[in-house]
């Protein structure tokens, strides 16, 4: 019977990851895999996140089983930093943990289909990952371009996906630091979404992946808000992988907004019966220890300033690439109005092997970099390189 099955491909960045190790030269660079890293190229351990693993540890008096709603003090907690004053507390939104972001991209999908939802609306290129759920769950998805070759939004393509959309459709955006392209919409662009979506069946499902990443938790949480204020209906995937530090940890939250909180309570109780069904239960123990910082004052603070220096270091590495201009063929100066970690650059896939094969420079085939793996010490040898690649 298995022996029907055919061979899928490999994850690409993790097979680069293979090869990013087994390089000896020693000035390589890694612009693969996504996530952060130091000026010293670590992805160390939050200390607020250590902080709250002692407590955890030395507190902790039982590990029974809680529910597929996981720790609803971790869910509970992260809700003013998310939605700040749009935060509505007459039930209508409600929340549960779930398997980090990707869990709860699965769960937001999987509960719109429930609920009729048949095709997805989404701007490509998008991370790899959101088609293949949408495959797994066989809805269908209805692409439109996200980017113009400026480096901006492309409003065009999503003003008529949605003006050909109706009823059963959804659209999955991102919230912040556009994932591979960095092309984020701006205030007044949110601004247009929400109108056009309050005017709309559609229905919004956002995807907040790397808030504090990008300018700063409230800016970075704008178009959800704003979104939320204009449209009853919203749900959102979020993810504490990347501003907690905690990827392995698979930490990630979903949260539902309705008209009404008769309805929002149905919504949640459909979600528990998606995840009893698929995960049963999160894993604790990120949901745990994010719970203890949101709790204390003294490490929710640290853990402002950690995410802080990270969004200050990815800015500092963006606007310096951003003022070196070209590179041979690349035009770098948009990277420096992206935000967050990624960037796409117009190579082909063939520079890309050279860049690895002649200068140990290792990015994803589609040309995504991670900014996060360039460092102050590297900037120069990276755009040389890509200059002799490209030139
Ligand atoms: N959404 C986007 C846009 C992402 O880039 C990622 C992570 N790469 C996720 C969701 C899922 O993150 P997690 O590791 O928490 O599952």
């Amino acid at each position: 019977m298995l022996n029907r099955l055919e061979e899928q491909a490999p994850d690409a960045l993790l097979a680069l990851i293979k090869l990013f190790t087994a390089d000896e030269r020693a000035d390589k660079i890694d612009l693969g895999v996504g996530v952060y890293k130091t000026a010293d190229g670590a992805t160390p351990v939050f200390e607020a996140i250590k902080g709250a693993e002692q407590r955890l540890v030395d507190t902790q008096d039982s590990k029974s089983y809680l529910g597929p709603e996981g720790d609803l003090g971790f869910v509970n907690g992260l809700i003013p930093h998310i939605f700040g004053d749009a935060a509505s507390d007459d039930g209508r939104m409600d929340g549960m943990q779930t398997p980090g972001g990707t869990g709860a991209v699965r769960l937001a999908l999987a509960l719109a289909q429930k609920g009729g939802v048949t095709r997805v609306l989404m701007g490509t290129p998008s991370w790899p990952n959101h088609a293949q759920i949408l495959g797994d769950l066989s809805l269908e998805l209805v692409a439109f371009d996200h980017a113009n070759s400026d480096g901006t939004a492309n409003m065009d393509g999503l003003r008529s996906a949605l003006a050909n959309a109706g009823e059963g459709d959804a659209i999955l955006l991102h919230g912040c630091c556009h994932n591979p392209t960095g092309v984020d919409y701006t205030p007044a662009e949110w601004d247009e979404i929400a109108a056009l979506l309050k005017d709309s069946p559609v229905i919004p499902i956002i995807d907040l992946a790397y808030q504090g990443l990008g300018q700063g938790m409230d800016e970075d949480a704008y178009g959800l808000r704003t979104v939320m204020a204009a449209v009853p209906e919203v749900m959102v995937a979020y993810s504490c992988d990347k501003n907690f530090g905690m990827y392995r940890d698979r930490v990630g939250a979903f949260y539902v907004q309705t008209a009404d909180a008769e309805t929002t309570s149905r919504a949640i109780s459909n979600a528990s019966a998606l995840a009893r069904a698929s995960w049963s239960m999160p894993p604790d123990h990120g949901g745990a220890a994010i719970r203890i910082i949101l709790e204390d004052a003294g490490l929710t603070q640290r853990w402002l300033d950690e995410l802080t220096s990270m969004r200050e270091r990815i800015g500092e590495v963006r606007s310096t690439l951003a003022a070196s201009g070209t590179a041979g063929s690349v035009d770098l100066t948009p990277l420096g109005k992206q935000r967050g970690m990624f960037a796409m650059l117009p190579v082909s896939k063939e520079q890309v092997q050279q860049l690895r094969k002649d200068h140990a420079v290792y990015m994803a085939g589609s040309g995504r970099i991670n900014v996060a793996g360039l460092t102050l010490g590297n900037i120069d040898a990276f755009v040389a390189a890509l200059t002799d690649v490209t030139g």
